[in-house]
């Protein structure tokens, strides 16, 4: 028995912002038993997260600037 299940299967909306990189990142680093989260591609700490719509809300973003890394450059050379 799990009600935690949505019906719907809905991810948590909570998503993470780094100030410095003026980005949605997905896959933040927590820091120790702080709530705070580093990013993994500035290593900055100024990351915010929140539901998408207070982020997107808070920082002015589009629905374009949530594709965070959607496209992964695969950087596979074929031989
Ligand atoms: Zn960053």
């Amino acid at each position: 028995m799990t009600d935690e299940s949505k019906p719907n299967g809905e991810l948590p909306s909570i998503i993470f912002f780094c100030r410095d990189c003026q980005k949605v990142i997905s896959n933040p680093q927590k820091q120790g038993a702080k709530y705070e989260y580093k990013c993994g591609v500035c290593k900055g700490t100024d990351v915010a997260f929140g539901t998408r719509k207070s982020i997107m809300d808070y920082f002015r973003l589009k629905e374009k600037d949530l594709v965070a890394e959607s496209k992964e450059q695969v950087a596979e050379s074929r031989g």
